[in-house]
């Protein structure tokens, strides 16, 4: 069957385009750009590399990027941090990287972020709102995968959209946003039974495991549409939870990695950053 590749980073250029304009906009009535601050705690190197192409996006579409990073920092120093952040004017959002070093707990960091800073959107308020069906702040990752499924031309509305991953920050919330736009979903993860029973019912079908290769053809319905959200390294090689080549050959869509969802996660970052500046001045996007 002939499948079409879905370019992640095409699609996330021309995005950026159209956000860099709207940035620019912001700028020229307000006198300021709208300003992301960016909290690293520790010297993990794959958080280094995230932050770093947060930066680099940021820089190149009209948003001002602020680093705050620590080696090190005890959990009330990183609270004063988060509320001076909050209470700074010039800062329209925050994003603190996950995950923390062991000793401080994420859940409570994130919740001193103002929501209408939350740029990940991962505060009570901005997840509440969500499963709600009132759309604020969105994580980076789901709303990514919503709006490259939109670029395509792809229809949400009535599909079965398949998940294999449940976590908080991929799995959870995009099946919230395949909910809103009224597709059936099913959520899957290491406990479900007969896995590839789920996925073959797939018309749309999504992996968030960080399993390398872990979808194989027999697990894909024939024209499904294969999202790979999955990033891992295999032999210095970056690799997705699609085994690619050969589920290619059953996809009618299907995205690669890298190149598919990592660019539009940064997009995602840029996006929000925007809304939050927007809609602190009773503006939308
Ligand atoms: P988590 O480790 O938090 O969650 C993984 C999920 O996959 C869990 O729900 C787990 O089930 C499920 N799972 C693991 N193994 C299996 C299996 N064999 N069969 C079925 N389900 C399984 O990861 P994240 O959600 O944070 O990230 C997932 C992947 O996406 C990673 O590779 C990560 O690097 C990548 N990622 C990519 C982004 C991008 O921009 N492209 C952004 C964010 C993440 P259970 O809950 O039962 O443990």
């Amino acid at each position: 069957m002939s499948f079409k590749i879905i370019d992640g980073k095409e699609i996330a250029d021309s995005l950026r385009g159209e956000l860099a304009k709207k940035a620019d906009q912001y700028s020229k009535k307000y006198g300021k750009k709208p300003t992301l601050a960016v909290v690293k705690i520790g010297d993990n190197p794959a958080t280094k590399i995230y932050v770093n192409m947060k930066e680099k996006a940021c820089n190149d579409n009209g948003i001002e990027f602020i680093g705050h990073y620590h080696e090190k920092i005890s959990e009330e120093e990183l609270i004063e941090l988060i509320e001076n952040l909050n209470n700074d004017e010039k800062v329209n959002a925050i994003l603190v990287q996950l995950p923390l070093p062991e000793d401080i707990d994420d859940n409570e960091i994130i919740e001193k972020i103002n929501p209408e800073k939350d740029v990940d959107g991962f505060t009570y308020y901005n997840v509440g709102s969500m499963y709600t069906g009132t759309e604020r702040l969105l994580p980076c990752t789901p709303l990514g995968v919503i709006r490259m499924l939109e670029r395509s031309g792809i229809e949400i509305e009535g599909k079965h959209a398949v998940i294999i991953g449940r976590s908080n920050i991929v799995g959870k919330p995009l099946a919230a946003l395949f909910l809103k736009r009224h597709a059936t979903v099913t959520v899957c993860h290491s406990r479900t039974k007969n896995l590839k029973e789920h996925t073959r019912n797939a018309d749309i079908l999504c992996a968030a495991t960080g399993v390398p290769k872990m979808v194989k053809a027999s697990m894909v319905k024939k024209g499904a549409v294969v999202i790979d959200i999955g990033i891992s390294r295999v032999d210095g090689k970056v690799v997705g939870d699609v085994d690619f080549d050969n589920v290619k050959e059953k996809a009618s869509y299907i995205t690669p990695v890298p190149g598919g969802v990592g660019p539009m996660t940064i997009t995602m970052v840029i996006h929000n950053t925007l809304q939050a500046a927007l809609s602190q001045k009773g503006e939308y996007l």
